[in-house]
């Protein structure tokens, strides 16, 4: 049974979310504050989480940073009232998956949970290798492949691609590139990262990977 943590101070909307998809066979775990979401997220495996952003104490924002900057990659689906496009990016760069924007219907939610759930088993069903469009990369080699030619990677351009690959189409900030591909061994306002990304351009071509001015990367997801 895929289990799932909803992250929301309303007992209102969280009645109706964690019936509903307990009746379709998931489940639902439910905390009210970020606090505490951050504790069971630590201490629990789930599928999936649904995080609000206002909530009492630390906002949403803050769990999924905090999270992130953990290591816990459990996909995380964001609901947020305030569904204006800054918002949206901004908790993409934070690491969110998808959002949604309240209030929202319980069949357009369950829709994004399985779209969710079942990317995230395919994901690790296929380890081998990560491919988007003309571009693949290997997992077992760490060698990249565009239109027929194969590009040596070091460590840190693997890791940032791998990442990026991961994710395409999201805007990914520096600071979840630094945390994740240098872990904690990192100086916030070092400009590495635009380095790498400027090395995976030579190689692989400069269509491949977008900056999305004063947030971040994305990975183009249609090269
Ligand atoms: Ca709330």
């Amino acid at each position: 049974m895929q289990s799932i943590l909803l992250v929301e101070d309303s007992d209102r909307i969280a009645s109706f979310v964690v019936k509903g998809l307990q009746s379709h066979g998931f489940d639902c775990a439910r905390c009210e504050s970020g606090e505490e979401a951050l504790k069971l997220i630590a201490a629990a495996d789930f599928d999936l989480v649904i995080l609000d952003i206002g909530l009492p104490g630390i906002d949403g924002f803050e769990v999924l940073r905090s999270m992130r900057g953990q290591g816990f990659d459990v996909p995380v689906i964001v609901l947020t009232a305030r569904d204006s496009v800054d918002n949206t990016v901004a908790s993409f760069a934070g690491g969110a998956d998808d959002y949604m924007g309240k209030p929202f219907s319980f069949d357009e939610l369950l829709a994004r949970v399985r779209t969710r759930i079942r990317k995230q088993s395919s994901a690790t069903a296929t380890e081998q290798s990560l491919e988007l469009g003309s571009l693949t990369l290997n997992l077992l080699t760490r060698k990249a492949e565009r239109d027929g030619k194969e590009h040596e990677l070091t460590a840190r351009e693997f890791g940032i691609l791998e990442f990026l690959m991961s994710h395409p189409g999201q805007v990914i900030s520096r600071e979840q590139l630094l945390s994740r591909v240098w872990s904690y061994d990192h100086d916030p306002e070092s400009n590495v990262v635009d380095v790498y990304i400027r090395y995976l351009r030579q190689k692989l071509g400069n269509d491949v990977i977008q900056t999305v001015r004063g947030v971040g990367y994305r990975m183009v997801a249609n090269i």
